[in-house]
């Protein structure tokens, strides 16, 4: 009787959890971008945005130029950048991306940071936030509030802004699966490639992470909670390119990244999160 009863309990966890699973999968496109859109909210309000045209159009011009040759380009992709001296980046669903200050005075030419938009691009190809939401714990609220908004129609927009407006307040610190992470690197490397750059810019990038591990580690307290070893990747995203076909003029640099590095170094330095509240 007690092991039926168990044996039952057991058949309806598992009935929830794959019932979690279909409606996560089964999230449209539509509701995919009103999720990232809320989330991107929350993150606009609650991170310091740099808010400077020049910076973030250039951003958006790079950003988009990778985005024509990724493989879900019917997106509206937006790029933005946080007045954050980490470095970080991350994307939301539906095809928000951010980029810390960090990232950008870090990177010494326009194909690092062309890896880095091509690695967050990736993520929102190939959706990794279904796996992400599930890991940060939030599928109470997505049974509770998305299932309203996948099944119902009164419940839809309320659940949408509630999962959004969760997912936001996580956004920087959500972690991918390893298998996630590595997927976004091989697609990456691919969409800078095809882009027309140089891929090993990924690849120098990475290794630069490594260096600031060692000698400014609080820069990199985020990235190194949420993403896997750089030298794992090296390798990994090395191995990749060499399979690529040869390709002459790839782009490695461009004076309009210089240019956003000289602004930058002329802005005021980022709030720092005492000056924030
Ligand atoms: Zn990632």
């Amino acid at each position: 009787m007690r092991c039926s009863r168990a044996l039952s309990l057991l058949l309806g966890l598992w009935l929830t959890s794959a019932r979690l699973e279909a409606q996560i999968f089964s999230l449209s496109e539509q509701q995919e971008i009103e999720l990232g859109r809320e989330a991107s909210k929350k993150v606009e309000s609650d991170m310091p945005m740099l808010g400077d045209g020049d910076i973030t159009g250039y951003v958006n011009r790079l950003g988009q130029k990778l985005v024509r040759n990724s493989h879900r380009s019917n997106l509206r992709y937006s790029f933005n950048v946080v007045n954050s001296p980490e470095i970080n980046a991350f994307a939301l669903p539906g095809g928000f991306i951010y980029v810390n200050r960090g990232l950008l005075e870090a990177a010494d030419n326009e194909s690092e940071v062309a890896g880095v938009l091509g690695h967050e691009i990736s993520h929102v190809v190939a959706r990794h936030s279904a796996d992400q939401m599930k890991k940060a714990g939030i599928a109470n609220l997505i049974l509770g509030g998305l299932g309203a908004a996948l099944g119902g129609r009164g419940g839809a927009v309320a659940g949408i802004t509630k999962v959004g407006a969760e997912l936001g307040t996580n956004a920087a610190f959500m972690k991918f699966s390893r298998d996630d992470e590595r997927q976004a690197d091989e697609l990456g490397a691919r969409n800078v490639y095809d882009a027309g750059y140089n891929p090993e810019g990924m690849v120098t990038f990475f290794e630069k992470l490594e260096h600031i591990r060692k000698s400014e580690p609080s820069k990199l307290e985020t990235f190194f909670s949420t993403h896997p070893s750089p030298s794992e990747r090296v390798a990994n995203v090395s191995h990749e390119i060499r399979a690529f076909p040869r390709k002459g003029d790839l782009k490695t640099d461009d004076p309009d990244f210089h240019t956003v590095k000289s602004r930058l170094s002329r802005l005021p330095k980022p709030p720092t999160p005492k000056q924030r509240r």
